[in-house]
């Protein structure tokens, strides 16, 4: 019997085994959880005010590198989406917004100053430093991020590491897999589950028409 038996899991790191399963398959899947499913980041930025050392295109790169919390069942891919709009909408993009505002002292932005209009979509550390800014310097834009997949761009990986080795068995293989967040590893897994399915599926229709 084919199978898909959890061996360790916390959190963003799982490691699985499966069972019955060809090698050509596992290592469908294991791409897939690499760069086949969908995550947020940001994609596109408006600048309304810097002046931070940084140029613009830096503080557009930088956003775009910062994982951010990923939900599934409420958002699709622009290109799946009903309002067929190049603004988007709120099912197909998020907007995060940041104004730092001015100071006296030198300070450090950093992804916890961004203020997300979706509760969960956000960062998923507080941490990430965005830009200094020296006295009197400020910082000011809106930051859309839209679901992407990391065969298109690698700051949409699903996953950090994805590797497979052989099992005891026959046709068993055992899939280690690591996020950054974006996703919980068992998340990337199941979507990857579905996402190997619908290819298989789809590549199936194509053969069934041409015959
Ligand atoms: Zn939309």
């Amino acid at each position: 019997m084919t199978s898909l038996e959890i061996v360790e899991q916390s959190g963003n790191r799982i490691v699985v085994r499966l069972k019955k399963i060809p090698l050509q398959y596992a290592n469908a899947l294991r791409r897939i959880c690499l760069s086949g499913v969908p995550t947020f980041a940001v994609d596109d930025v408006v600048i309304i005010e810097n002046s931070s050392v940084l140029a613009d295109e830096g503080v557009a790169h930088r956003l775009a590198m910062i994982p951010l919390r990923t939900d599934l069942s409420r958002f699709v891919e622009p290109s799946a989406c009903d309002c067929h709009s190049e603004l988007g909408c709120s099912r197909c993009r998020v907007l995060l917004m940041l104004d730092s505002g001015s100071s006296d002292t030198t300070r450090t932005v950093t992804s916890s100053d961004l203020s997300s209009e979706d509760e969960v979509v956000k960062p998923v550390s507080p941490n990430i430093p965005i830009a200094v800014l020296a006295p009197g310097q400020k910082l000011k834009f809106e930051a859309y991020a839209r679901l992407g997949r990391g065969s298109e761009h690698a700051k949409w990986n699903s996953a950090s590491v994805a590797a497979l080795i052989d099992g005891n068995n026959p046709e068993e293989h055992i899939l280690t897999l690591e996020t950054v967040g974006s996703l919980t590893a068992a998340e990337v897994i199941r979507a990857a589950v579905d996402e190997l399915e619908k290819r298989l599926g789809d590549f199936q229709h194509t053969i069934a028409t041409i015959g």
